[in-house]
Order: structure tokens, then C-alpha cells, then sequence
């Protein structure tokens, strides 16, 4: 097992971002910190491990920066979710609702063989709208999403009843 070490105190929290009445949970100050960000990577492969995925997908951006050491980890493939107009070759899209607003990403249609099972990863988890748009978009692609996993939870928002897979999450915020 990873060692005991309370990640908490690596990530920042900023009051009124991107907006006033916002508050962030930056991830920079943990990714800044070699021993931190390896045992945070450690810790997201012991709670995914049991789900013996072929591939880790990462969502843009800050997904990527978690799921590509995972992937590395744990000896599987990473593939992209991407933003409109950043992937080469046929995509396939999802639109989603936001907070305020609309947001769209793509995939690779080739992007999986059929039936390999997937993780999806990002950074945070917060309404769960944008991680339930992703496996619904990689379903399409004929994935078998066995989990996902996020670096950290904020529960009172309660996105883990919105994602129809198992979820595992680092470090949780009530
Ligand atoms: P959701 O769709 O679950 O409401 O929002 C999660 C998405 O918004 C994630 O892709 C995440 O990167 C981003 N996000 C929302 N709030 C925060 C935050 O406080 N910190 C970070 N790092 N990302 C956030």
C-alpha cells in the first residue's frame, strides 16, 4: 500500500475562481511535488486496479495530467477526450449541459476496440455532468467502461449519483 500521507495539504484551494462565489481546489501545488503527485498516482492505481482495465482515458486537461502516469502505472493504453477541433481523423461528439451553458467534447471513433474495458479519469468530480457526458461518449465508441476515477471528490455536490459505473476518488472534500 501507498504510504500514509494526508494529500490535502498539497492542493490549494482559491476563493472566486473562475468566478466570484467559486471556490477551486488547484491541483498545481500537488503536481508540484514529486513525493505527493507519486503517491497520489499510486493511490488512484490501488483503488483501479481491481477493474483491470486495457485502457485509461483522460479528459482534457487536467484529466490528461492524471491519467497519463496512471496509464504508464499500470501498463495500459491512455486515449484522449478531447474539446472541439483538437483530434485528428473521425470523431464522434456529445454534447452536455453545464452549470451555465453547453459544453461539447470529442473522441476518436477508432479510438477503442470493441468490448476493452476502460477507466475514465479526471482531475475533480463535482455535479458528475462532465465524467457521465464521457463514458456515454466512449460507449459510443463501443467501450466497456468498467470504472473512473477522479484525484478528488467534492461530495456535497454529489456527483457519484449521476455516474452509472463504480467510482474510486483520492482525496474528498465533504
Ligand atoms: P462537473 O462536470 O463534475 O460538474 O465538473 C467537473 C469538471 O470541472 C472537471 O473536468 C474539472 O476539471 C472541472 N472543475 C470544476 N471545479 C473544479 C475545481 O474546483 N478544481 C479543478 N481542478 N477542476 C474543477
Amino acid at each position: 500500500n501507498p504510504p500514509e500521507i494526508d494529500l490535502k495539504q498539497y492542493i490549494r484551494s482559491i476563493p472566486d475562481y473562475p468566478k466570484p462565489g467559486i471556490l477551486f481546489y488547484d491541483i498545481s501545488t500537488l503536481l508540484r511535488n514529486a513525493d505527493a503527485w507519486q503517491i497520489a498516482t499510486a493511490r488512484m492505481a490501488h483503488g483501479v486496479a481491481k477493474w483491470q482495465p486495457d485502457l485509461i482515458a483522460g479528459i482534457e486537461s487536467r484529466g490528461f495530467v492524471s491519467a497519463s502516469p496512471l496509464a504508464s502505472a499500470m501498463g495500459c493504453g491512455m486515449i484522449m477526450i478531447r474539446k472541439p477541433g483538437k483530434l485528428p481523423g473521425k470523431t464522434i461528439s456529445i454534447n452536455y449541459d453545464l452549470e451555465y451553458g453547453q459544453n461539447c467534447i470529442h473522441i476518436q471513433e477508432d479510438a477503442v476496440k470493441p468490448g476493452q474495458k476502460v477507466v475514465i479519469i479526471d482531475d475533480l468530480l463535482a455535479t458528475g455532468g462532465t465524467l457521465q457526458a464521457s463514458i456515454n461518449l466512449l460507449r459510443k465508441v463501443g467501450a466497456e467502461i468498467v470504472g473512473a476515477a477522479a484525484l478528488i471528490e467534492l461530495k456535497s455536490l454529489k456527483g457519484r449519483e449521476k455516474i452509472d459505473v463504480p467510482l474510486h476518488s483520492v482525496i474528498t472534500y465533504e
